[in-house]
């Protein structure tokens, strides 16, 4: 009896967690059960992947989709969309929505919100906050939670914890890693008067400076070695935190952005004024060739896009008026892409940081690698295709990225999640279907 299939992947280039190999892959009941098939073999369906390349669904851990929110910026159904559009099979939301996902009673709408309306799976992060400590060791566990998030500096949202007692106590409220935002309070605050309305966007910079990152860093490492609480830094935008956090990696992972290793100030703030201010800030080249050696030598473990979106409206407000943060979701795949063929890093090591990467940070059941049994998620690639990014082609209703005008070579063509293909050639296929990801908790 020839073996028979639900779907099966001919022809592709797979990238297996032991290499590159041009393999077959077959699919049953949404899984992985076979890395090779005999010519015989059949299926319900077939995609023919001669020419592309086979990555495990590829997950982007750090998203912002601002639901509940302002639908006129971004929502659930509408920023997985994206992610789909953009060659990604899971997201991490953050919980820092309006109201922001800290109490049992919010979580438990968001778990069932987001499996009626997500097109791809999705983990939840739930926020911590000075005053639900007591409960953050049981919502952690919750159905479909990556982790906890601290802001320990604040961004956009209402969500802090600057004080290391509080912090302290946070650490020692659970076991799973935490995720922080790490900038210093106590700094930003004290920086904040030296800037006026309508300062050149490039101030950003200077107010949120290396050491607002960097102090802040180091008063969590501190903590994290203290109590023996897992940490995962995200965002790191300093070399001095890249060369710090090497020597903590008994309690330590860390996250760099897409943007840290494409856009560089001065350009972004003088070309992109508002639509170039994120947190933590675009800094200087060096910081750009610091982030790409620690990609490089291993000291990374995930990269996100941290799409964040406001309203075009809002960004054109004057410096430090405008919020912080940048759309992303759709482009990570593309950007990442672009920079494996221009030799920055191996497709590998980006399926490393997409996907094995994120599973091990947090935890991940079932995703991450190209392997029998696990989720049958697959990104499918065309690493020779050519696109320019702009912001028509852009679903989240704010409507713009910062990345509009890029030249790509590289591109999605193809998501799997489940078994289910929701994205064909820039085509969203079926109905949502997403699901909550599994951790070993
Ligand atoms: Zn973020």
């Amino acid at each position: 009896m020839p073996a028979h299939f639900d779907l099966l992947i001919r022809h592709g280039t797979c990238v297996l967690p032991w290499g590159v190999e041009a393999t077959d892959v077959g699919v049953r009941n949404g899984r992985i059960v076979a890395l090779g098939a005999a010519p015989d073999a059949t299926a319900e369906r077939t995609i023919d992947a001669k020419g592309l390349h086979v990555l495990p669904g590829l997950i982007d851990p750090h998203v912002h989709l601002r639901d509940p929110g302002d639908k006129a910026v971004e929502t659930i159904p509408t920023g997985t969309r994206a992610a789909v559009l953009g060659g990604l099979a899971a997201v991490f939301d953050m919980p820092n929505t309006a109201p922001s996902i800290v109490d049992a009673e919010k979580l438990a709408w968001k778990q069932e919100y987001v499996e009626r309306e997500s097109w791809c799976d999705i983990g939840l992060y739930v926020g911590g906050t000075k005053a639900n400590i007591p409960e953050l060791a049981k919502l952690e566990l919750g159905r479909g939670v990556c982790g906890i998030k601290i802001f320990a500096g604040s961004s956009t949202g209402d969500l802090l914890v600057e004080d290391d007692e509080h912090l302290e106590m946070v650490m020692r409220s659970g076991r799973r890693r935490i995720a922080y935002h790490s900038e210093d309070e106590y700094r930003l605050q004290d920086r904040k008067p030296m800037y006026k309305s309508g300062d050149p966007h490039r101030r950003h910079m200077e107010w949120r400076d290396v050491e607002c990152a960097f102090l802040g860093t180091r008063r969590l490492m501190a903590l994290a070695r203290k109590t023996g609480r897992p940490a995962h830094i995200l965002h790191v935008s300093t070399s001095e935190e890249l060369d710090y956090l090497k020597d903590f990696r008994d309690v330590a992972t860390c996250e760099v952005l897409v943007n840290h290793l494409t856009q560089v100030a001065p350009d972004c703030y003088d070309r992109l004024e508002g639509f170039g201010v994120m947190n933590p800030p675009i800094r200087g080249p060096e910081v750009q060739e610091a982030c790409w050696r620690a990609i490089n030598d291993g000291t990374v473990d995930t990269v996100g896009s941290d799409h964040a979106p406001h309203s075009r409206e809002k960004k054109l407000l004057p410096w430090p008026d405008c919020p912080a943060g940048l759309t992303g979701v759709q482009t990570i795949v593309p950007v990442m892409l672009n920079h494996v063929n221009a030799g920055r890093l191996p497709l590998t090591r980006m399926v490393d940081l997409m996907c094995a990467g994120p599973a091990r940070v947090y935890g991940v059941v079932g995703k991450g690698r190209l392997a029998a049994g696990y989720d049958a998620d697959f990104t499918l690639v065309d690493m020779k295709k050519q696109r320019r990014i702009e912001d028509s082609w852009i679903v989240s209703p704010c409507g713009w990225t910062p990345f509009a005008g890029m030249e790509i070579t590289g591109w999605p063509v193809g998501v799997i999640v489940r078994g289910h293909q929701v994205m064909r050639d820039d085509e969203v296929l079926g109905a949502p279907g997403g699901r909550l990801v599994r951790y070993t908790g």
